[in-house]
């Protein structure tokens, strides 16, 4: 957003609590999954854009930054349950033959679908977005959180950090899961926690997997008990686990080893490759679990966070549609569904 924002005409500053793009945005696997059976449909216009925005967002911050974000368009094959059909028109059942010919390392077989979709390595999104963003004249101040805006008049003036005050003429949060612990508007993000496991083929060292080992698995694949995501480099990501544990971030052998299992269950041929690493991260849920996306009620001061499983899905439309809100501009889609003044009035009690 930073990027965008820049690009409208506006000076940005970043006050951010560690590294830019370090939290759930380094941890998530990295699915552009627009045909998921899952999407609400308020969002649905949203996703559908996104996706369709996605390959020339990372074309130009590629470009923009010379960084990797391997952006791959193999597809996603995926079981869903009996009731679930794809959200997306271009979807389509896949017997077994052309399953066979696509995937031979996959053990199930019936009822499998292709979905047109894409991935994504966040973590290089997330250097490609920092350096474009830093390169296109973005101030980033880094290391301490910010703890309160500051109002001025009845608007939103900047915002304090423990060391320092920061003044702007407009403030939004992206604090994703942490959104509700800036002080004076109480924004209702929850962290919902998610494991992930990545591993990498047995002769590969860590630092040379980008030595290119052949993949064994080319496309997304997504069962109801886990989701293997293929790198270009050769690494190969299991994913994960949907926790309610408040900020805990710790990684759990028994959860970690489940998601291996349901792996090799899925594609045998993952158990001839190594566990490199295993983390966690905290995806920012909302009550009704859609985005918070808008101006809150104090004037000047915006959200956008609340992305729960989609935040990569939904980074360039969430951009883009708050670029055109804070910028006074038409937005391409009506956010009203996805105000922070959906859940009442916000302000905390006993604060100005
Ligand atoms: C295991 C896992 C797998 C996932 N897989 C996918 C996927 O395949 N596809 C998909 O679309 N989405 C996926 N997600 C969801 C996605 O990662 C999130 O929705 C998205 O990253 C949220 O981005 P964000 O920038 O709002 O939050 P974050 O990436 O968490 O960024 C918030 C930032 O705010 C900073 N911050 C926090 N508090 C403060 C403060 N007080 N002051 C200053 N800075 C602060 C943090 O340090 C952090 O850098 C996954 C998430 C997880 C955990």
């Amino acid at each position: 957003m930073a990027r965008q924002l820049q690009i409208a005409g506006l000076k940005v500053l970043v006050v951010e609590k560690h590294e830019p793009a370090s939290e759930a945005s380094a941890a998530a696997g990295g699915m552009i999954a627009h045909c998921d059976p899952h999407v609400s449909q308020s969002l649905k216009p949203l996703i559908a854009a996104s996706a369709e925005m996605y390959p020339e967002f990372v074309r130009r911050l590629e470009g923009e930054s010379g960084e990797f974000a391997d952006l791959c368009d193999a597809g996603t094959i995926a079981w869903f349950d009996d009731n679930e059909t794809p959200g997306c028109a271009t979807a389509r059942r896949l017997d077994d033959t052309e399953l066979s010919r696509m995937e031979p390392m996959l053990r199930l077989r019936e009822g499998a679908w292709f979905l047109p979709e894409r991935s994504v390595d966040p973590r290089g999104l997330g250097r490609a977005l920092t350096k474009a963003a830093k390169r296109g004249g973005a101030d980033f101040v880094t290391g301490s959180p910010a703890t309160e805006v500051l109002t001025a008049d009845g608007c939103a003036a900047g915002v304090s950090t423990s060391h320092a005050t920061y003044s702007g003429g407009l403030v939004v949060n992206c604090a994703g899961a942490w959104a509700g612990q800036i002080h004076p508007i109480e924004i209702p993000t929850r962290p919902v926690k998610g494991q992930m496991v990545c591993l990498v083929p047995q002769n590969v060292v860590p630092q040379s997997h980008v030595a290119h080992a052949a993949p064994l698995i080319e496309h997304v694949v997504r069962t109801p008990a886990v989701y293997i995501i293929p790198r270009s480099d050769g690494r190969v990501l299991l994913g994960a686990t949907i926790e309610e544990a408040g900020f805990d971030k710790r990684v759990d052998p028994e959860a970690i080893q489940k998601l291996y299992q349901a792996g090799i269950d899925a594609a045998p041929a993952l158990s001839s490759m190594r566990i490199h690493d295993a983390w966690a991260g905290l995806r920012p849920g909302s009550p009704d679990n859609l985005p918070i996306l808008g101006e809150t009620s104090l004037p000047g001061y915006y959200a956008a966070t609340g992305h729960y499983r989609d935040g990569i899905l939904l980074a360039p439309i969430t951009a883009h549609l708050m670029t055109q809100f804070i910028t006074g501009c038409k937005t391409d889609f009506d956010l009203r569904p996805f105000s922070p003044l959906r859940f009442g009035d916000n302000e905390e009690s006993g604060t100005g």
